[in-house]
């Protein structure tokens, strides 16, 4: 009879892995590993990868630690971003991961709404995406406060900016831990919306983050 290690036996919702650069935020331009889990727990009318939750669009596929831990291994790349869908629906995997990967450099990119029950040092770099009023969905209290994080907005029109300041000062986040990105799934788009988000971010004090992925789409 066959025994199965703990690793062997838990699965997990993959949609995607792949090598590429991380596109936005504070590594924009490192190279990583994507693993993009399966489920969400928001519904955000302008999501870029509905086929991780939404209903008749999912791709992913159940595998278990160990199939993922040995694709991760098989890689040089020794910088791992954790995305989705909602990664944090995952914390069992995210731990595995880091057990399993003592030195590997972990971001994990969370909307934030689920709290944390990983120990200290688990995740090198939480990227929190809190969604504005326009994502649709009804605004919703920040419950992940870790000291390693970084805030990641993307913003549609230059109102929004009145939302992440009321957040930015409701939450007492430093403003120099605070990215802004354009919202936009071609490349025009961006970069016209980039036209006054950059003089907004210099004017405001906050970081502009490129979406790299979708300005060049490529992986
Ligand atoms: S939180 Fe992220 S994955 Fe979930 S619906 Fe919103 S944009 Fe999509």
């Amino acid at each position: 009879m066959s025994v199965q290690t703990a690793n062997e036996s838990k699965t997990i919702l993959i949609a995607e892995m792949f090598e590429t650069v991380q596109g936005e935020g504070k590594w924009v331009g490192t190279p990583a590993f994507f693993i993009r889990t399966g489920m969400c727990n928001l519904a955000c009318i302008w999501c870029d990868t509905p086929y991780t939750w939404k209903e008749g669009e999912t791709t992913y596929e159940k595998k278990t630690h160990e199939e993922v831990f040995q694709r991760v291994e098989k890689s040089p790349i020794q910088h791992i971003v954790v995305t989705g869908g909602e990664p944090m629906l995952h914390q069992e995997f995210i731990l595995a991961l880091r057990k399993r990967n003592p030195h590997r450099f972990i971001e994990v990119e969370t909307n934030g709404t689920i709290p944390s029950t990983l120990p200290p040092g688990t995740v090198n770099q939480f990227n929190i995406s809190p969604k504005l009023s326009n994502s649709g969905n009804s605004w919703y209290k920040l419950n992940l406060r870790v000291y390693n994080s970084i805030f990641k907005f993307v913003v549609q029109s230059p109102d929004d900016i009145i939302e992440i300041e009321n957040f930015t000062e409701q939450n007492n986040i430093d403003r120099t831990k605070i990215f802004l990105m354009p919202e936009g799934t071609t490349r025009d788009i961006l970069l016209s919306r980039a036209k006054w988000l950059i003089p907004l971010c210099r004017e405001k004090k906050f970081h502009y983050s490129p979406r790299l992925h979708i300005m060049k789409n490529i992986r």
